[in-house]
């Protein structure tokens, strides 16, 4: 009989799960631990909208402060957890404060990764972009005609780059791979997003490794210098290299971790009385161990812990779904792109709208939407539907789509 949970996080995964407990009539006590100082907020605004100074602080937070109080949510924000003691049942802050539970959760997601210390990573005026102070570190030294060199040309170094570019900062992009997006998205799709960010003036550099970031006198960073002995004079630098789930303190509590917290399509641990959900977890998906980093994921697995909490068990099954904005390009992914060995082009029926079909032989995966919101409606009832588009289907025109996904 589950009275007490324990949450330990404080952001999407987190508030979804109490959220979701309270839907689903669980009467007992809900207790989140956030190491943030901030009431939890949404992450995606953060390269987007608020970084843009369109969103408020207000608006980016996940609930008001009422919520809390109304769902008797008893939230505690500069929190840190630093174990689990499962003998016992309990967590323990770094204050020394234990929280008893009967099921714990662990919504911890992930930091984003470093670049290392010895190659000027720690400088002043290097930055990564994970969580509110992050933003509004970055926010308060971007301004007109300084020079911003991004490290890592994924979905948020993009939109760093974006959002920098619209404040008229000189951008590059410096991608160690042979292409931006190369591990998340299609040459097609890459290709849109250079040619979009270089249309707005960012060079975008591929198949280019750093080798240092030089600092100045005062520490900061001064340019980054490539392995081919170029320097690229700066005077802000972002990395966007990935992130690393927050997995050492289930590590420390000798639970299963692998490159993330190890939990099966129930979102259990290795202990049973402890679940993980969101960005620090890895799970089986298709038969193979997967870590989605996605609000989607991070809300329905959420659902999922607080229905097996109610003893529901009930089975995780992903429908994958994302977004990205940058200037006006809206990117709205449906699906899972892992295995495809071919691409379709399809045009959409406004201008300038593009979906970019993903396939593993006939069966359809998944699809990139670039200003093709309709498609993109279309291709997730396909997608959660089961329905056989074929790569035939996609490539002909005339095809009716909407009939199709009906
Ligand atoms: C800039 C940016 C843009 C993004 N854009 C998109 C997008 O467009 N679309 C999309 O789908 N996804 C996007 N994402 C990813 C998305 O935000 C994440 O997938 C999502 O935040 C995962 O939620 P989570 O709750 O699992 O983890 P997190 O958001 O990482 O939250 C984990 C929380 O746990 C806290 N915590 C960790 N350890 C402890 C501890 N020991 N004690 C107490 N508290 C702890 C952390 O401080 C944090 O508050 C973006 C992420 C970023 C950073």
């Amino acid at each position: 009989m589950v009275e007490r949970v324990v949450i330990v996080g404080g952001s999407h995964a987190a508030v979804a799960v109490a959220d979701d407990l309270r839907k689903h009539g669980f009467g007992g006590s809900i207790t989140l631990l956030s190491e943030e100082t901030t009431l939890p907020y949404q992450r995606p605004p953060l390269s987007k909208a608020y970084m843009s100074g369109e969103m408020s602080l207000e608006r980016l937070k996940l609930r008001p402060e009422d919520w809390y109080r109304d769902q008797k949510i008893d939230a505690h924000l500069s929190t840190r957890v630093i174990g689990i003691d499962r003998q016992a049942k309990e967590v323990v802050t770094e204050d020394d404060a234990r929280f008893g539970y009967d099921a714990l959760v662990l919504a911890t997601g992930a930091h984003a990764r470093p670049l290392p210390a010895e190659i000027g990573g720690r400088l002043g005026n290097v930055h990564t972009m994970r969580d509110l102070p992050d933003a509004d570190a970055l926010m308060a030294k971007m301004a007109d005609g300084k020079r911003l060199i991004v490290i890592g040309g994924g979905y948020i170094g993009l939109e760093a780059a974006a959002e920098a570019s619209k404040k008229g900062m000189a951008v590059t992009v410096v991608e160690a791979a042979p292409r931006i997006l190369q591990r998340v998205a299609c040459r097609e799709t890459a290709d849109a997003f250079r040619a979009l960010h270089e249309g707005h003036g960012v060079s975008v550099l591929e198949n280019t490794q750093i080798a240092r970031i030089a600092g100045n006198a005062d520490g900061a960073a001064a340019a980054v210098e490539l392995d081919d002995g170029t320097s690229l004079p700066c005077d802000l630098v972002v990395v966007g290299i990935g992130i690393v789930p927050n997995a050492a303190l289930a590590e420390g509590a000798g639970l299963d971790v692998a490159v993330g917290i190890s939990i099966d399509d129930r979102a259990r641990t290795s202990d049973p009385a402890i679940f993980a959900c969101g960005d620090c977890a890895i799970f089986p998906f298709n038969h193979m161990p997967t870590r989605l980093e996605s609000v989607q994921n991070a809300h329905d697995q959420a659902g999922i812990v607080a229905a097996n909490i109610m003893g529901h068990d009930k089975a995780y099954d992903p429908h994958p779904w994302f977004w990205s904005d940058q200037y006006d390009m809206k990117l709205q992914i449906a699906g899972f792109n892992r295995g495809y060995d071919r691409v379709v082009v399809r045009p959409g029926k406004r201008e300038g709208s593009v979906s970019h079909f993903y396939f593993a032989g006939e069966t359809f995966l998944a699809v990139d939407c670039l200003n093709d919101a309709a498609t993109y409606a279309m291709s997730r009832k396909i997608l959660a539907d089961g329905k056989a588009l074929t790569p035939d289907m996609v490539a002909d025109e005339t095809f009716d789509l909407r009939a199709f996904a009906k």
